[in-house]
């Protein structure tokens, strides 16, 4: 899952970007309303973290924009004003959730997923494939109740293909979701990381839960559902 995260003041901005990180999304982070604007324009984020008070554009203009455009990211409002003014506005201009600073980083994390959950219609917290089951809260994967450990960025291409089962998935949307902006689209990375998944998550003997489409791309299935 890839967040913009948009914030003029720089130590609160590598703050959000650091716990978003370690909670394993893909994560761009600006300080200009404007080149907000263009990024989340040209990126199919999938949540936005947005002050208000920016430099270029503020945010109430940017999610306004972005809404007239047609955008419709999830976006998750941040500001010190506690007006119930301000609020209304936020969620007038389009947005979804509204954080008053100072915040916890728990708590910010938190609404970023309930966003997701909305967002794609799960609205279940855990994500079931046939016997693979992953906890986005928990950031736990397991197979018939064992634990699967994964790295970071293996658990967020499982995670992302997990909330789009049977869909096929091309390797630029996965790259697009799963991987920021500094991603060489022209490199072999998606591959290379949906075979170490594979390695790990499959049952040996049986069909991948990652079926690849050829020249398209990957879907998850539940193999149960492909032997027959
Ligand atoms: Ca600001």
């Amino acid at each position: 899952m890839r967040v913009l995260v948009v914030e003029d003041e720089r130590r609160m901005a590598s703050y959000i970007c650091q716990a978003l990180l370690e909670e394993g999304f893909a994560v761009d982070g600006v300080h200009d309303g404007a080149v907000a604007l263009e990024m989340a324009s040209a990126y199919d984020y999938d949540a936005i973290v947005l002050d208000l008070m920016l430099p270029n554009v503020d945010g109430l203009t940017l999610c306004t924009r972005l809404r007239a455009a047609g955008r419709a990211t999830s976006v998750l409002i941040l500001s010190a004003r506690d007006l119930v003014e301000d609020r209304v506005a936020g969620l007038n201009a389009g947005a979804d959730d509204y954080l008053v600073k100072p915040f916890a980083m728990q708590e910010l994390v938190a609404r970023v997923r309930a966003l997701l959950r909305r967002r794609q219609g799960t609205g279940a917290p855990i994500l079931r494939v046939g016997n693979l089951e992953l906890n986005p809260a928990a950031r736990t994967v397991k197979r018939n109740g064992q634990p699967i450990p994964l790295t970071a960025k293996e658990y967020a291409l499982l995670e992302y293909l997990m909330r789009r089962p049977s869909v096929v998935l091309t390797r630029t949307m996965i790259a697009e979701h799963v991987w920021d902006f500094t991603f060489d689209l022209s490199s072999n990375v998606v591959d290379v990381y949906i075979k170490h998944l594979r390695d790990k998550i499959n049952e040996p003997g049986k069909a991948s839960f990652i079926q690849t489409v050829r020249g398209v791309g990957y879907t998850v299935m539940d193999p149960e559902a492909i032997e027959v």
